[in-house]
């Protein structure tokens, strides 16, 4: 199955990613870990792409596409995957429909995490992760940030919402509740029943 994770900043794709693709057993491709990667271990493409991130802005498109290109092509990626935090611009998205026809695939389905303003600015500005054994604020999770991020989100990335409604494969959940109760609510919008793991996944208009 091929699936893009849609949604803001704090809506916990990472997460559900994770968990989602475990059971659909497909790799969980994040384009933000890739950048982080790539930024600890100082490569080009890490000090490229650092100066957009810290600012809360996008990397340019034409970094992004043909990094996500390389790692669509990689064998794990060729039965399925699922893309958390690509595409996040209606180019990237165009190009990413491009790739794929190229391969003689097309996405399933585009399944998008609600969640309300307010309650991201509150998530985001209490989250840490762990690095080198202490919990640590992202750079770009500082308050000034987080409000820009939010707005480039809005302005840049929402649109996909629509641009995936009208050719039909969007699928609203809301993402407020426990990690479960989401991942949950998000295989049976792509069709899998949470309950049953020997269900094989299925595009959920089938
Ligand atoms: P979040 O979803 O919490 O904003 P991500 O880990 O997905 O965080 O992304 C962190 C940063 O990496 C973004 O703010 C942006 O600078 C960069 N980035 C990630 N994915 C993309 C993308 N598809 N296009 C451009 N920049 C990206």
């Amino acid at each position: 199955m091929r699936v893009v994770l849609l949604g803001p900043p704090g809506a916990g794709k990472g997460t559900q990613a994770q968990f989602i693709a475990g059971r659909l057993a497909v790799p969980a491709i994040s384009t933000g870990d890739i950048f982080r990667a790539n930024v600890s271990g100082q490569t080009e493409l890490g000090l490229k792409a650092k100066v957009f991130m810290d600012a809360g802005d996008l990397v340019p498109d034409e970094v992004t596409v043909a990094m996500v290109k390389d790692r669509l092509a990689e064998p794990d990626a060729k039965a399925g995957f699922l893309l958390d935090g690509f595409p996040r611009t209606i180019a990237q998205a165009e190009q990413l429909a491009e790739s794929l026809a190229d391969l003689g695939h097309g996405l399933d389905r585009v399944l998008e995490l609600v969640v309300e303003e307010e309650e991201l600015v509150r998530r985001l500005s209490g989250r840490r992760m762990l690095v080198d054994g202490q919990m640590v604020q992202r750079d770009d999770d500082k308050p000034e940030t987080v409000r820009h991020r939010l707005e480039v989100y809005r302005e840049q990335t929402a649109p996909l919402s629509g641009f995936y409604e009208r050719v039909g494969l969007l699928s609203q959940i809301e993402a407020i509740g426990s990690v479960e109760e989401v991942t949950a609510r998000a295989l049976r919008a792509l069709g899998v029943d949470p309950e049953d793991p020997d269900t094989s996944a299925a595009p959920a208009d089938a």
